[in-house]
């Protein structure tokens, strides 16, 4: 292929061409190097048989290579004023589908369905809009899709705490909510200069391993999320002074620090301190209580 979408020049006559102006609140930072986006690629593992969903296409930097390397790519863009230009920068190629949709809207299960093969190993690979990184990837965890793989460039602060271990100060309550659908990695900085225009913030590609089954099992998820969330709701204040605020209305302070006990965890500990084996025993010990 002669002339790539990904560089500095054949951006700029794209954007000069539509007269297209970057909207700042959709997160457009475009990205201007073939390099980086073979390495992202590179990391996805993907291949000729693959499917490809993708968020956000922009002018189709990132949507061509996945075209070139992959069987099948379906990419959402909220921004109609991308339409005429994907359709133009994209026209060599048959075997992409533009969705003009705001991904968080989409309804991905019947989409998968109707669009992949039902054997086909089907990977979300995007340079996501920053603004909306968490609820975009907490959808496409929570829905169960038969996603074999997420490997998504966004904000590196956000890739580091998705993919944290105990102990870490950017441990939390994110980094419980992705690890358990998924393994997580962070693969790759990447500098500011191969955007256009350049993000305010830095950049890491995060791949995300879907996993078969929960690394640990909880009696009710939504339960197991919010005791996590309690946890760490003031990161400084131990597990008791937490859990206590808490279960305030429905519990008590003695049942919270006897509950403490039953799950043989030392209330004096911080959040971050605890892996996640043993917030599933703390919140599995605390739902029977409230049972
Ligand atoms: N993939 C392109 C690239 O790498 O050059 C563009 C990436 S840019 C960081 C993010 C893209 O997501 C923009 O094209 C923006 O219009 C689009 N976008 C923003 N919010 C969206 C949403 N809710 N649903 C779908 N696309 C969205």
């Amino acid at each position: 292929m002669a002339k790539w979408i990904a560089t500095p020049k054949r951006t700029k006559e794209i954007l000069g061409a539509h007269g297209f102006s970057f909207k700042k609140s959709l997160g457009q930072n475009f990205i201007i190097d073939v390099n980086i986006l073979n390495n992202i690629i590179q990391k996805a593992g993907i291949d000729k048989q693959s499917g490809v969903i993708e968020v956000g296409p922009g002018i189709g930097a990132l949507t061509e290579q996945l075209a070139f390397y992959t069987d099948k790519v379906i990419a959402y863009e909220i921004d109609q004023r991308l339409l005429p230009i994907l359709q133009d920068a994209l026209a060599p190629y048959d075997n992409i589908q533009i969705i003009h949709q705001d991904i968080l809207e989409a309804d991905l299960s019947a989409m998968v369905q109707n669009q992949f093969k039902s054997d086909q190993p089907i990977h979300v690979i995007a340079n996501l809009p920053y603004y909306i990184t968490t609820p975009i990837l907490m959808k496409l965890l929570r829905e169960h899709l038969p996603v074999t793989r997420f490997t998504v460039m966004i904000q590196k602060e956000v890739a580091e705490r998705m993919a944290a271990k105990p102990n870490n100060k950017k441990y939390g309550s994110l980094s419980i909510a992705v690890q358990y659908y998924t393994r997580a990695e962070v693969v790759m900085n990447v500098p500011k200069s191969v955007f256009m225009p350049p993000p305010n913030v830095d950049s890491s590609v995060l791949k995300l391993t879907k996993r078969e089954s929960p690394p640990v099992q909880v009696t009710d998820e939504s339960f197991f999320f919010a005791i996590v969330q309690a946890c760490f709701a003031q990161r400084r204040k131990t597990l008791r002074n937490n859990l206590i605020r808490h279960f305030k209305a429905s519990l008590g302070s003695e049942t919270t620090a006897d509950g403490l006990k039953q799950a043989g965890i030392d209330g004096t500990r911080r959040g971050e301190s605890l892996n996640m084996k043993e917030f599933a025993v703390l919140a599995n010990t605390f739902h029977t209580i409230i049972e």
